[in-house]
């Protein structure tokens, strides 16, 4: 193992988080900051010509190669976990800006009482009502602590939305559920999809409320307060598992990367795979890495962040043997607690006229809040939290979209029945999503699993995951609601879905996996402290949604953003000023 010259900071992982976190980092200190990424590079020119749907969408060209490292899975502890060698129902990113550049774009803040929900559920409903294997946790932060760091956010990737709320008024066209939010969106909305207008159409005459969601492709050309010009979106459809060939989808190459590259204490390492966080007497010294070429490294730091995703958060730590692994049967210990999936589900509609959904792009959706959180259960529904509906025109590609049929419309899967079936619903069918909150609970975790290892010879992360009764009643919920909106919206409803049964390790959900590392005010229940600080080694910092105590039903990645930013303040106004444990 060759021994390097030491940097002041060592981010692994160069995805949205360790990007934004040396950005930061470099951007307003002096300190040496070096990222090691083991992806390759990647930079907006390389999508120019690829838009290959086979090759990117289906084939999954971005994502992490799961002959090099998976997860095994299984459904409760007393099961045996088997290898996922299928992609999946998450696809993690590899490569310079990770999932980031692959990403759809949808920009959500998260509702306040997100931030304290298990003090809101203890006051709504009394501790002692709730459910014992309930897990779900405080975070240590509160939404008014990360407005600022939303809009930082916000503003650096150009996100086009509408308020619904500003500075705790209503505004029409937005959200009116949503949290107050002190400035308008840095641009307008997107345009709206055919299908969009149809299901804003059908929402309004039940009563609800829709608005475009808030999305990171570009609706004008836009220049961001860091000085990026960046164009407007096409609408070209090829957007969700592509980079974008013109930037107009924020991604971390063409808004983070370009800053960057320009800084002299700023050094991006890419090929390098970092196996263990070195650590002596609570404090890390650096880490191991090996190269492209298989060479083995160490990094000597002073500070370690950890950057890698949620799942690779979590695993470093387990391998590096820092912090408590949590016990589900005792429930003690924190490192791998609070594995929750957002929950998801679809109700397929087909319509009589055709809608152009091969236009879109990967944040244009209509939604609906009116059942969003709780404030529309009454208790009859046996739920605690629903999430949000709404309509997707991401952009219907050849391949992927074809062969979507009312089901029983032909007697069977092949031959010229079904081939003029395939062609008429083609551009005639959509779905009413749910997005949904996925509490989190005691018996899902993760630690490494004790049989199947990666290519270095470590253990695999291990998942312990499935749905309760919670998440089949919210999907339940969410289809009647849907099946209100489909007629009002001219459209049918497919026959009853066959119910979800158990977590399907397999099948393509979304890539809102979180839990591992979680934040929170006491060391027992959270590996990190409300800076994203490790409790027990607090030169170390672990950031991403491996710190979420539990699953919203909005997206991550802005909120990823805005905890990456309070953290990065923390450490730049307050740790390396005095580097001792900050909370
Ligand atoms: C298809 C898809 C669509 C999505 N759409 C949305 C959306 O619309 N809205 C939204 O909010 N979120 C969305 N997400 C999720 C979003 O992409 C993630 O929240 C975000 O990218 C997380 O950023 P990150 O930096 O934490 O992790 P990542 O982007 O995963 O980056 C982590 C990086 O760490 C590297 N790494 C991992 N392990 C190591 C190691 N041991 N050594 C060195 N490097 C390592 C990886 O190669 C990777 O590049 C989507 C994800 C996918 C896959
Ligand atoms: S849909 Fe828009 S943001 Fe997405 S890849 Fe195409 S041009 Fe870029």
């Amino acid at each position: 193992m060759t021994n390097l010259k030491p940097v002041d900071v060592a981010i692994i992982g160069g995805g949205w988080t360790g990007l934004a976190m040396a950005n930061e980092l470099a951007g307003r200190t002096s300190q040496s900051v070096l990222v090691l990424e083991r992806g390759i590079p990647r930079k907006t020119a390389d999508y120019a010509l690829d838009m290959d749907e086979l090759d990117y969408a289906i084939r999954l060209r971005m994502m992490q190669n799961i002959a090099d490292e998976t997860i095994t899975h299984r459904h409760s502890a007393r099961a045996t976990a088997v290898p996922v060698r299928q992609y999946g129902s998450f696809l993690p990113g590899s490569g310079v800006g990770g999932a980031g550049e692959h990403w759809n774009g949808a920009s959500w803040r998260f509702l306040p009482e997100l931030f304290t929900l298990r003090s809101h559920l203890n006051q709504k409903h009394g501790a002692a009502k709730l459910p014992a294997d309930l897990a779900v946790q405080d975070w240590g932060v509160t939404y008014g602590d990360l407005e600022p760091h939303y809009w930082h956010a916000e503003q650096m990737l150009g996100v086009s939305g509408k308020a619904g709320n500003l500075k705790g008024k209503t505004v029409a066209g937005g959200n009116p559920f949503e949290a107050p939010r002190q400035n308008e969106y840095p641009l307008p909305p997107l345009k709206d999809a055919y299908l969009s207008t149809l299901f804003a159409e059908g929402a309004k005459k039940l009563g609800y409320h829709p608005y475009p969601q808030p999305a990171a492709n570009l609706s004008e050309t836009y220049r961001n307060p860091d000085g990026i010009t960046r164009a407007a979106c096409s609408y070209c459809g090829y957007c969700e598992r592509f980079g974008c060939m013109v930037g107009a989808k924020a991604q971390p190459s063409n808004t983070l990367m370009p800053l960057l590259a320009r800084r002299k204490n700023f050094e991006l390492r890419t090929g390098a795979w970092v196996r263990r966080i070195v650590h002596r007497d609570g404090h890390a010294t650096g880490v191991e890495y090996v190269d492209a070429r298989g060479e083995e490294f160490f990094q000597p730091a002073g500070v370690v962040v950890v950057a890698t995703f949620t799942l690779n958060n979590t695993r470093l730590l387990y391998l590096s043997k820092i912090g408590t692994p949590y016990d589900p049967a005792s429930g003690k210990g924190a490192l791998g607690r609070n594995l929750t999936h957002q929950t998801d589900g679809t109700t397929p509609i087909f319509f009589d006229k055709p809608l152009n959904s091969f236009m879109g792009t990967g944040a244009l959706s209509m939604r609906i809040s009116d059942f969003d959180g709780d404030r529309a259960l009454n208790g009859s529904e046996g739920l605690l939290r629903m999430g949000m509906l709404g309509t997707n025109s991401f952009g219907n590609r050849p391949i992927a979209s074809f062969d979507a049929l009312p089901r029983g419309s032909v007697k069977r899967n092949w031959g010229s029945e079904w081939k003029a079936a395939a062609l008429k619903w083609r551009d005639r069918n959509a779905g009413i999503y749910l997005s949904g909150e996925h509490l989190s609970y005691r018996q899902n975790f993760m630690d490494l699993d004790p049989a199947y290892k990666d290519k270095y010879g470590d253990p695999l992360l291990r998942f312990t995951l499935d749905w309760t009764e919670h998440e089949h009643r919210q999907r339940a919920f969410a289809n009647q609601i849907a099946r209100k909106i489909a007629p009002a919206m001219g459209a049918t409803v497919d026959d009853t879905q066959p119910p979800r049964g158990k977590y399907n390790a397999i099948n393509y959900q979304s890539t809102h996996i979180q839990g591992g590392a979680i934040m929170g005010d006491k060391p027992d229940s959270s590996v990190v402290n409300r800076y994203l600080q490790h409790w027990d080694v607090p030169n170390v910092w672990v950031i991403g949604a491996s710190a979420f105590p539990q699953n919203p039903s909005h997206n991550p990645t802005l909120t990823v953003l805005a905890l990456t930013y309070w953290a990065a303040d923390a450490i730049v106004n307050r740790y390396l000023k005095h580097p001792e444990a900050l909370a």
